[in-house]
């Protein structure tokens, strides 16, 4: 174990809430260390929906997920957190002090008068559907996320799901595609019926093509796909593929924070509404992991709970200190933190 890095405050997690949580934290003069399994901040933003426009952050009439992201650590960048990538937190306990001790699954301690969980939906994994041998392709032909459409240009598209993420993309990526081939075992979709119809008119144009049925087969060399195999209503189809894009959902492991000795409720840590804080005074849960009456998982809502996640936390990192509350607009002391004035 390597000797423990101390901060105020230890964040799990690098998602949109954490890097808020990072803006409201700094305001009290509060130094934040954030974590992220991930090889960069974003979260689900960055990895999994980078190009897509979000529509209900407040101020910005359309902004794409990783443009929101850009714009949070902008926002973040007078205050100099300290990130480490590539880490999952695998545990976490308390100290006889009352502060707490995180370690990584490389080893690495962190020590913190307070600990922010910030996990989204846990460790999130895309789920892998069963088609001998994928595993080879992955990272080369298959791919669970679209983090840069121009990689997918020219290529033989096959996409695989019947939600969301698959119409989306079969839209999004069409128009850049040599071809675009969607396979989902019904003709019914869980998605918007918006994109449904969308889908189905660029079929009769044939401009993409739509089967019935399941991949049961990839044949290509050394990672690079070239074709696919559809088991249909009418037998099998071989179909050109060079990029895969099965999109079969995520699997939400809470992972190693189910182990901590917090109060749980359906694999969300059930928080109050007035500090954020869980059954553990001193660990806040902010963003999708919390759980209280009426939660909605949206940004915004992250956002608020870091606000009032900050106050209660500075009390514990500076107990006695009055807290003032000021706007950004008026105050110089702010202003100065944030290098404006
Ligand atoms: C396709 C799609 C579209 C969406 N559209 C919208 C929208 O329009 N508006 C909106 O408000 N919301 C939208 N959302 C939801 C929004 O993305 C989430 O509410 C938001 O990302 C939650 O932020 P977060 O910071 O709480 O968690 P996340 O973004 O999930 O980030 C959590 C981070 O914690 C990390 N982590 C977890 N466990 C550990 C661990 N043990 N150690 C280290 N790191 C860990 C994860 O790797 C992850 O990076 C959408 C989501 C999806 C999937």
């Amino acid at each position: 174990m390597s000797s423990p890095k101390k901060t105020d405050i230890l964040i799990i997690g690098a998602g949109p809430v954490a890097l808020f949580a990072v803006f409201e934290l700094g305001l009290f003069d509060m130094k934040c260390h954030l974590i992220d399994i991930l090889d960069r901040p974003g979260g689900q933003c960055a990895e999994l929906y980078p190009e897509k426009p979000i529509y209900d952050i407040p101020g910005y009439p359309s902004i794409s997920a990783q443009g929101l992201v850009d714009k949070l650590m902008e926002q973040i960048a007078p205050f100099h957190p300290e990130f480490t990538f590539n880490r999952m937190v695998s545990g976490l306990a308390q100290l006889d002090d009352g502060s707490f001790r995180v370690t990584t699954d490389e080893d690495e301690v962190f020590e913190a008068k307070v600990v922010v969980i910030a996990a989204g939906g846990g460790s999130f994994q895309p789920k892998r559907p069963p088609i001998p041998g994928i595993e080879a392709y992955e990272g080369r032909s298959v791919f669970y996320s679209v983090r840069r459409m121009e990689e997918f240009r020219g290529h033989d598209l096959v996409i695989v799901g019947g939600g969301d993420s698959a119409l989306d993309w079969t839209l999004n990526l069409q128009p850049v595609a040599r071809s675009v081939t969607l396979v989902h075992r019904r003709p019914e979709f869980r998605a918007a019926p918006d994109s449904v119809n969308k889908m189905y008119a660029l079929q009769e144009m044939k401009q993409l093509d739509f089967q019935v049925g399941q991949v049961t087969a990839l044949a290509g060399n050394d990672g690079l796909l070239r074709s696919a195999t559809v088991k249909g209503p009418g037998g099998d189809v071989e179909v050109p593929c060079t990029r895969l894009l099965p999109f079969f959902g995520l699997t939400m492991k809470l992972g190693p924070i189910a182990d901590w000795g917090l109060n749980l409720h359906e694999n969300q840590i059930p928080v109050d509404t007035e500090k954020f804080q869980t059954s553990v005074p001193g660990i806040f849960a902010i963003g999708d992991i919390n759980w209280y009456p009426g939660k909605l998982k949206l940004i915004l809502s992250g956002f608020h709970e870091a606000a009032l996640m900050a106050q209660a936390a500075k009390r514990i990192v500076s107990p006695g200190e009055r807290i003032v509350f000021q706007y950004t607009t008026s105050s110089t002391s702010l202003q100065k933190k944030l290098g404006v004035a």
